[in-house]
């Protein structure tokens, strides 16, 4: 075992190895994985095995520019997807006790306690009033 850990560490030398977008691949490969009838019906399972074989490919490239900048890309691209996913789980983990919403004026978003009913609410960092109807 120890001399496949050393081999593997020499053969990894030098190579660009993990970064957010192989997560991203493999997960995505993955997740594409759970649904072989889908993919199959409509003739999509070739970019499952592309998107495995650019993240294997990347993983092991010596090439560490181009990789690099691939990455970057990428996180310009993941980043607010990222911040919203997370919102939303903080929103779907306070559903009892908070509700969401945003400022119309100067669409600040304003974390509500849970009271049913119309209220008038006043925007915090721009003073607008505005009514917000929570339901549930
Ligand atoms: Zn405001």
């Amino acid at each position: 075992m120890k001399k496949f850990l050393q081999k593997y560490s020499e053969f990894m030398r030098g190579r660009y190895g993990v970064d957010d977008l192989f997560y991203f691949l493999m997960i995505s490969t993955l997740i594409l994985g759970l649904f072989p009838n889908f993919l199959l019906k409509n003739g999509l399972g070739l970019i499952r095995w592309l998107l495995f074989g650019f993240g294997i490919f990347r993983y092991l490239s010596k090439n560490f520019t181009a990789r690099s900048k691939e990455n970057a890309w990428f996180m310009k691209v993941f980043r607010p997807v990222k911040k919203e996913i997370k919102f939303l789980y903080t929103r779907i983990r306070n559903i009892k006790t908070y509700r969401y919403r945003r400022c119309p004026k100067c669409h600040q978003q304003l974390r509500l306690p849970v009271r049913k009913g119309k209220h008038t609410v006043v925007c915090p960092s721009c003073r607008h009033e505005f009514e917000v109807n929570i339901r549930f």
